[in-house]
């Protein structure tokens, strides 16, 4: 008798889980992702005890249909792609199909969604990766996921988890930069009871990096906005004299999608080149819009990182742009500088 066996489908999802979700902040993640692909504009989060105790997004987005609630949670099951040549052109945040059974395998969730006006939805609750019962419900057109007590099946994830407030900073951290990413979309972040965030959604990134910054760091905040055949980059760049020590003010969103890419970070800094004190980093929120053909975004589970077929392009072309703000930036202060 051979030894080998495909593994059952609970075990499967466990093992997927310890990937896409690493620490509470990864399950803010996927759960706005999926807000943002339905196309919500109103996005509120609730958080308790760092999100180990609880996790609750609810969205105004299209709802899921009730014939697609159960399928929601199952392995490799996404309504966002159909084949693999969908792969190269991926216009929405998810498209594994993994996020909702690994985060229902190591947690205890209910999901509530409506996909019609009407008043009626459905109620889902799974845990452990075990349906435990899945009603009826009086809802309106949204879905609202609650994710209680991570890891309250796998102790041994449970005991790396930090302390709270780290736990707290990855995911207000991300929210940040979501929010920046999104300015079209009004955002709440909520940590027991306490109101850390709130969007208004009307489009104003200014405004949005006001939120996040505060007000007096977001008048140092320059336009940016510039355009080539391939690529759009539109946001702000601190002035030079507004710098953070390290480099978590720089935001970059590519095709709606916020990305970490050394490259690119790297254009940002030197486009200030020696305008910057020594170890301080700028703070900018920058829109890069491009044909995603031109972008790889299948590269990491966490889909932060991207490769970029014209990278050296994209990179001259962000650094000249910035370079030109500031260049203006820096004579005219100086000429008007009362002596
Ligand atoms: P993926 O996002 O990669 O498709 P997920 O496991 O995150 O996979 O979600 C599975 C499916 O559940 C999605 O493809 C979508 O059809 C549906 N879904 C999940 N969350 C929402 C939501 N907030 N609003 C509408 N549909 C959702
Ligand atoms: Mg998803």
């Amino acid at each position: 008798m051979g030894k080998i066996k495909v593994l059952d489908e609970h075990v499967a999802n466990q093992i997927a889980a310890g990937e896409v979700i690493e620490r509470p902040s990864s399950i803010v993640k996927e759960l706005v992702e999926n807000s943002l692909d339905a196309g919500s504009t109103r996005i509120d989060v609730t958080v308790e005890e760092g999100g180990l105790q609880l996790i609750r997004v609810t969205d105004n987005g299209s709802g899921i249909a009730t014939e697609d609630c159960e399928a929601a949670f199952f392995r490799h099951a996404t309504s966002k792609i159909e084949s693999g040549k969908d792969l190269f052109h991926i216009r929405t945040l998810g498209f594994r199909g993994e996020a909702l059974p690994s985060i229902a395998a190591v947690s205890k969730v209910e999901c509530v969604s409506a996909a019609e006006t009407g008043g009626l939805g459905r109620k889902l609750i799974i845990e452990g990766g075990s349906i435990k019962a899945f009603q009826e419900t009086a809802a309106s057109r949204g879905t609202d996921m609650t994710v209680r007590e991570l890891f309250y099946n796998t102790p041994a994830r449970l005991k790396y988890m930090k302390t709270i407030q780290t736990e707290l900073g990855h995911i207000s951290d991300y929210m940040y930069r979501l929010a920046m990413a999104h300015p079209h979309v009004a955002f709440s972040v909520k940590h027991n009871g306490n109101l850390l965030l709130q969007t208004l959604g009307n489009g104003d990134l200014l405004q949005v990096m006001a939120a996040v910054y505060g007000t007096s760091t977001a008048k140092a905040l320059l336009p940016v906005q510039g355009e080539n055949a391939d690529y759009t980059l539109k946001g702000y760049v601190s002035r030079p004299d507004v710098t953070r020590s390290n480099r978590q003010g720089m935001t970059i969103v590519m095709n709606g999608r916020t990305i970490r890419n050394y490259a690119v970070s790297g254009a940002v800094m030197s486009a200030y080149h020696t305008l910057l004190p020594i170890n301080r980093y700028p703070i900018a929120a920058l829109h890069i819009g491009m044909d995603p053909s031109l972008v790889d975004v299948n590269v990491h589970p966490a889909k932060l990182e991207v490769r970029f077929s014209k990278e050296q392009e994209l990179v001259r072309f962000i650094e000249d742009q910035i370079r030109s703000i500031l260049r203006g930036q820096v004579l005219i202060p100086q000429a008007s500088r009362p002596t």
